[in-house]
């Protein structure tokens, strides 16, 4: 397998990070992941975007330029996967740790890219939805940090070994104030009646890529939706219920905690959506 790490496309093995990088140190980094169809990444501008404004927040400059990094995943796509769809996975650390335990460093960042061949979710979460049990651990909604894709992963790491630890699928995060926020590594939505519901970005989450196009595909659909502040009580009195996310695109929810969705598993809204999705990704590739 070839890796590149800054400006430069190598074997696996070569990549090598030292363990002064501030990345391992203190999980000081970003990471995006980004869902190649046949080899052509969905939505790469938004991803590099989101990227840029974690860049921004955390003061990571010097990053390669849209056009380096759009090339670079098209030679890994041709090495390493070469057919069908792909994970792909940027990552930039804090560089080389100088002493500085604020975010000004001497170093520039280290930048890398994996990508790998994606088989997709197994079947049956589409056709049977997955079952979620709310996490322990709580979004906090007055943290920056939950709102860009920081390398600190260690909460939903938790929350979804939570998950397996009480014979679940995944975990749902609420927020400090009791608010649904989003699930371990995707969006939350609702639906009741005809009208598609997802938590606000101000609960503490992330503006998820995925997220951000069902909300298109609703406007253009002419289906309501609205974004806003929703408890365990709107969750129990929704029809249906689905998660979002860039490799996943819309998984249905069949359970959470016993509560199961009124209108089954994937529902008419949700079916409808999946293949809204699906055809858009189609149309935007041109596949
Ligand atoms: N929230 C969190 C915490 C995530 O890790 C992800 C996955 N990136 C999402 C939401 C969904 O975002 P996206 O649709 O951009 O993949």
């Amino acid at each position: 397998m070839k890796i590149y790490l800054d400006g430069r496309i190598m074997e696996a093995e070569e990549a090598r990070i030292p363990v002064t990088d501030r990345g391992i140190l203190f999980g000081d980094g970003l990471f995006e992941t980004i869902r190649a169809y046949r080899g052509k990444p969905f939505r790469l501008d938004r991803h590099l975007k989101r990227l840029r404004e974690g860049c921004r927040v955390l003061r990571l400059s010097g990053i390669p330029g849209d056009e380096e990094i759009a090339r670079a995943i098209e030679a890994l796509y041709m090495e390493n996967v070469g057919s069908g769809d792909a994970y792909v996975r940027l990552t930039v650390t804090g560089g080389d740790f100088d002493g500085s335990r604020t975010l000004t460093r001497s170093s520039p960042p280290r930048f890398f890219i994996l990508v790998r061949p994606f088989e997709g979710y197994p079947p049956e979460y589409y056709r049977r939805g997955i079952r979620l049990t709310v996490s322990s651990v709580r979004r906090n909604p007055y943290s920056p940090l939950w709102r860009i894709k920081t390398s600190n992963y260690l909460e939903p790491l938790y929350a979804k070994q939570e998950a397996a630890d009480r014979g679940y699928d995944d975990s749902l995060f609420l927020n400090t104030d009791g608010y649904l926020a989003e699930g371990s590594t995707s969006n939350l939505f609702l639906v009741s009646g005809e009208k598609v519901m997802t938590p606000h970005t101000d609960c503490g989450i992330l503006a998820g890529i995925t997220r951000e196009t069902v909300l298109e595909l609703c406007s253009r659909e002419g289906t309501a939706c609205e974004e806003g502040f929703y408890d365990l009580e709107d969750l129990r009195a929704a029809g249906e219920v689905f998660l979002t996310m860039t490799t996943g695109e819309i998984i249905p929810v069949a359970e959470v905690d016993g509560f199961r969705p009124a209108e089954g598993c994937p529902g008419p809204v949700t079916s409808r959506l999946s293949e809204a999705y699906r055809r858009l990704v189609a149309e935007e590739l041109g596949l």
